[in-house]
Parts: structure tokens; sequence; C-alpha cells
């Protein structure tokens, strides 16, 4: 159950991608650092009802700690996200909970060198080893929940 949700998140989260890239190069042009902000928050909303939701189907009455892997390319700003996650939290099972972010490194499949290479900043699409470009992204865009941790309270024999 836990995990169809995970899934579900990831899909409603990859529709978003392009909003943050936007979002990212107006505050990178501009400095508009609540543009981005406000795409942070409705984020922070998304991991704390996804939280919420699996806190509450293994019984816990509180989130403690939620850890979170994060491409380096996934267009979030910690410092962003970190300031809004409290926010959305207030008021739910996740008040109070620690966030622990995870990087994950962007890695690519290359065709000609037949297997994953690690990119790193500025991203350029090229095979680090023999320069082929290299379209196919295995990770680096993820914003996952990986787990949380919880304090257990009476089950619930309601599974919503
Ligand atoms: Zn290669």
């Amino acid at each position: 159950m836990v995990r169809e949700s995970l899934d579900s998140f990831h899909r409603n989260l990859a529709h978003c991608t392009a909003l943050q890239h936007s979002a990212q190069r107006r505050a990178n042009t501009n400095g508009v650092w609540y543009t981005i902000a406000m795409h942070e928050l409705s984020i922070a909303h998304n991991l704390v009802e996804l939280a919420e939701e699996a806190a509450r189907s293994a019984g816990a009455v509180r989130v403690t700690v939620v850890c979170l892997r994060l491409g380096e390319m996934a267009g979030v700003v910690e410092d962003a996200l970190r300031f809004c996650f409290p926010v959305a939290a207030s008021g739910t099972l996740v008040e109070g909970a620690e966030l622990h972010i995870e990087y994950a490194p962007v890695q690519v499949f290359c065709e000609a060198c037949k297997q994953a290479q690690t990119l790193t900043p500025p991203f350029v699409f090229r095979c680090p080893v023999c320069g082929a470009s290299t379209p196919r992204l295995l990770q680096g865009r993820e914003i996952q929940i990986e787990s949380i941790e919880i304090e257990e309270g009476e089950l619930e024999t309601t599974n919503s």
C-alpha cells in the first residue's frame, strides 16, 4: 500500500519538472527566491501528505524522521525545501519531524561504453569517458521518500 502511494506520488511529481526548471531559471536571473519557495512548498505539502498516509497505515501517532532521496537534477532548492517542510508539516502527524536529505547522483547510460556513467555539474548529457551523447537518464531527477521513522500508537482497523 505504501509502495503504491509512493509510485503515484512520483507520477504526480513528474509533471512538475518543467515548472521547476522554469522557476529555477527565473530565480537564477532575477533572484526571485520566493518563486522557488512557492514551488518547494507544494513539494513539501506532497511529501508531508505521503508521509502522513504511510504513517497512518502503519498505525503511527507521529512521524519523527522523513528520509528523502533527492536527485541532483531534481530542480529542488534544499534551503527552500527545508524552510517549507515544517510549514507544510504543521498540524499534521509529521509536525516536528526531521528531514534527512540524501542526494542521488546524476547517472546516464552510455550506449557506446555499455555502462552507466555519472555526470557532474553542469550536467551536459555526454559520456564523461568517451564523449558520446547520452540522452538516457538512469537517475538524478527523483524526489523520493526513502523511509520514515514513526512513533507507533494504537493500531487502527480503518486503513484509509
Ligand atoms: Zn561512453
